[in-house]
């Protein structure tokens, strides 16, 4: 005689909660992180260490929803330390042999962009 063993006692039922994101989360995440790129802009002259903070919310933002930053806006903040720069104010920007070279003026760090129509398709 083989001895049956209860199964039934492992099989729960579980609640699948993080398997969607959905796509209403994804939007707002974005127009959050538009609205605080904004607000940064907005606010540099007075008081950039807000500024600076509100990167970081954005950052932090975009790391929780998996939401990739614009590229539009990922110029606007220092690679390395993450703060808010201004061409012409904590960022110098120079074009050399197709590459745009900035130069954080706060961690005196520089990074270079490839410029132009290289990654996007010609039509
Ligand atoms: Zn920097």
């Amino acid at each position: 005689m083989v001895e049956t063993r209860k199964q039934s006692r492992n099989a729960k039922p579980r609640k699948r909660k993080y398997s969607k994101k959905s796509d209403d989360h994804i939007k707002i995440a974005k127009e959050r992180i538009n609205k605080l790129f904004g607000e940064a802009e907005l606010i540099f002259n007075s008081d950039s260490s807000l500024s600076n903070r509100y990167v970081e919310l954005a950052r932090k933002i975009a790391m929780k929803f998996k939401v990739r930053i614009d590229s539009s806006f990922r110029r606007r903040f220092c690679k390395h330390c993450y703060k808010y720069l201004i061409p012409g104010k904590n960022l110098r920007v120079r074009v050399d042999s197709g590459k745009v070279i900035y130069y954080c003026l706060e961690c005196k760090k520089f990074w270079r962009m490839p410029v132009g129509n290289k990654f996007k398709n010609k039509k």
